[in-house]
């Protein structure tokens, strides 16, 4: 079934200004459950706008979308927050940690956030994520005091807590040396095949992008290509 189906979705920034640009000229997309797909496309082209608008941090000018069946385009404000919540995680270049915050801490977060007051299964499905990225010894580690590479693995579980239907990454990798950054791109697979969780990531990696599923092309706010790749071997 379709997880994320997006309809002409148009998007334009300084609306009813003189400086009004489009900057998405309606953009047709559906993904599958389970997929994992890159989205390349040169800088500026929309693909952080168009992450936004399908992890419902904004919303479109124009067109429909809906995730898991559900019309996102007609709900107001709350229901956005609450499905974001639980439908929805995000992974970013600068991972966006709290720096003082330890591994644990920081995963235990968006559970946090959600349920209001911390309680011992939280840790729990904190420590079990730390353990699926390979951190479980440092989960007392302040994220201040892990490499570049660490860092991104805590991002990565964190956005995991939720248990999301999609989980979107701009540039997961963009500012990691090559060995971290198939280190971290491996563990997203492996959160994609072991839990079918779906997957849409932003790289200009194309060692990376040629390991996806599949490959959608943006430039200058229009899909250009879209291309199914070939089941890559399960790694070692
Ligand atoms: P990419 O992620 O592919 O680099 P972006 O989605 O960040 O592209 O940007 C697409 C275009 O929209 C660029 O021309 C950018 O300058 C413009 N843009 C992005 N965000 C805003 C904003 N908040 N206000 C006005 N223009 C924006
Ligand atoms: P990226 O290329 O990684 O998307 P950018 O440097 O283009 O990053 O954008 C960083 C932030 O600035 C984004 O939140 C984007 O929406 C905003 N932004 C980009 N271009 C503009 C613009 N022309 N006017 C206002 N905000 C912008």
């Amino acid at each position: 079934a379709d997880l994320l189906v997006l309809d002409g979705i148009r998007k334009s920034y300084n609306v009813g200004t003189p400086a009004e640009t489009e900057v998405l000229h309606g953009i047709d997309l559906a993904m599958k459950s389970g997929e994992f797909v890159a989205l390349m496309g040169p800088s500026g082209c929309g693909k952080s706008t168009l992450l936004n608008i399908i992890g419902l941090l904004d919303r479109p000018t124009s067109g429909r979308m809906s995730i898991d069946g559900e019309d996102t385009t007609s709900l107001d404000e709350a229901a956005l927050t609450r499905l974001r919540g639980h439908a929805i995680g995000f992974v970013f270049q600068y991972h966006h940690l709290i720096s003082a915050f330890t591994a644990r801490e920081n995963v235990i977060m968006p559970m946090l956030v959600d349920r209001g007051r911390p309680d011992a299964r939280m840790e729990e499905r904190a420590d079990e994520l730390l353990d699926h990225v390979g951190l479980g010894k440092w989960r007392n580690t302040r994220a201040m005091n892990m490499s570049g590479g660490q860092q991104q693995r805590i991002a990565v579980a964190r956005a995991l807590a939720m248990n999301p239907l999609l989980v979107l990454a701009d540039e997961p990798t963009g500012n990691l040396d090559t060995a971290s950054a198939q280190g971290v791109f491996e563990l997203m697979r492996r959160f994609n095949r072991e839990q079918g969780t779906t997957f849409l990531v932003v790289t200009h990696n194309h060692d990376l992008a040629a390991q996806c599923d599949r490959i959608i092309q943006l430039v200058d706010g229009r899909l250009t290509g879209d291309r199914r790749q070939p089941a890559v071997a399960d790694s070692p």
